[in-house]
């Protein structure tokens, strides 16, 4: 008599990912199988991924309707390892990275007048889906930003995140070559929101707290250093005319609401220090000058691929920690504890 055998499905390979179990858990290195993408989907065999302080929100489940277990990390770099159905413009091996910029819906009244950033239905990698804090993830194409040879992986992951921010806040700013630009923060967003102002020709005031970073903040391209702990930073730039746009990365509403009477006729506040107090501001001292407070958030991946190019042309790096994959909840914490220099990254 024959036996009937049934074929068992061959099992996926296992990959590792770092995730989160529910809001709030630790960080559990688990196994799970490769995922296979989907329609207009590849998948990514990642080599670093970034750790950003907004991987607080997966970690925490301070973001609406985030799905658990969750993977987080959203300035990955890795390269194509498969790609899905219905694609003629990425290949596999191509080296390619996906930022806070998930994916637009392509349909909404922001996205069909061509404001992709500022997309109804933004997908958020690592929020929306399962990010790069693990051996292999899947993006839609509409993510993917290619990352050119001479940037490394590490290098790469943070300029996806930290880098556009800062550098698309700057360039969407308004300020001119020679404007008086001041950047308070000398930490992950800082660090390169100086070397981006000093190479688009503005004279840049750094404004940090204590005199201990001065000479780093000289070296990335600050011309001037404003201690804030032991002078009024707003008074100092008023010294120097006003500034015509002050970028405030630190999430310190405080610190941020002191520097609005540092700003020039004209001049912008850009936040880009994500932090849920409020700022104190005047009608009065916004009037006198026709000052603006604006907030910004990274870009589209095509401004990610600006960003990697500007970053290739000018020189412009993240100084940074790594971690293998394995230490993930270390390298967080070491994130969180605002003492790296100055951006963590995991590698895989
Ligand atoms: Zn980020
Ligand atoms: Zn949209």
């Amino acid at each position: 008599m024959a036996t009937l055998r049934v074929a068992a499905k061959p099992a996926l390979a296992p990959m590792k990912v770092a995730q989160i179990a529910k809001p709030g858990a630790d960080f559990e290195i688990v196994e799970r199988g490769i995922p296979e993408p989907g329609p207009r989907e590849v998948r990514i065999k990642v080599l670093a991924c970034g750790i950003c302080h907004s991987d607080v929100f997966t970690k925490e489940g301070a973001w609406p309707g985030i799905q658990y277990p969750r993977v987080p990390g959203h300035e990955v770099a890795g390269i194509v390892d498969a790609v899905g159905a219905d694609i003629s413009e990425w290949q596999r091996g191509q080296r390619v990275g996906v930022g806070w910029h998930g994916g637009q819906d392509n349909t909404c009244r922001e996205c069909r007048r061509g404001d992709f950033r500022n997309c109804r239905n933004l997908k958020i990698c690592g929020i929306s889906y399962d990010g790069g804090y693990g051996q292999y993830m899947v993006a839609p194409v509409e993510a993917l930003v290619a990352i050119p040879e001479t940037l490394s992986d590490a290098e790469a992951g943070p300029l996806l995140c930290a880098g556009i921010t800062t550098y698309n806040a700057l360039r969407h700013s308004g300020a001119f070559p020679g404007d008086l630009v001041a950047v308070q923060g000398i930490g992950g967003l800082g660090h390169l929101g100086i070397q981006f102002a000093n190479k688009f020709g503005y004279k840049v005031a750094a404004i940090g707290r204590g005199s201990e970073d001065a000479s780093l903040a000289k070296k990335l391209g600050a011309n001037v250093y404003i201690d804030s702990r032991s002078t009024s930073a707003a008074e100092a730039l008023q010294k120097m005319g006003g500034a015509q746009v002050i970028l405030a990365t630190a999430p310190d509403s405080k610190a941020m609401s002191a520097l609005i009477d540092g700003l020039g006729p004209n001049g912008k506040l850009v936040v880009v220090g994500a932090t849920v107090d409020p700022i104190a501001v005047t009608p009065a001292q916004l009037i006198n000058g026709s000052r603006t407070i604006q907030g910004w958030a990274a870009g589209t991946p095509a401004a990610s691929e600006d960003t990697l190019r500007f970053a290739e042309l000018s020189g412009v790096r993240p100084m940074i920690e790594t971690y293998p994959l394995e230490r993930a909840g270390e390298a967080y914490a070491r994130m969180m504890s605002g003492q790296a220099q100055f951006r963590v990254v995991l590698t895989m």
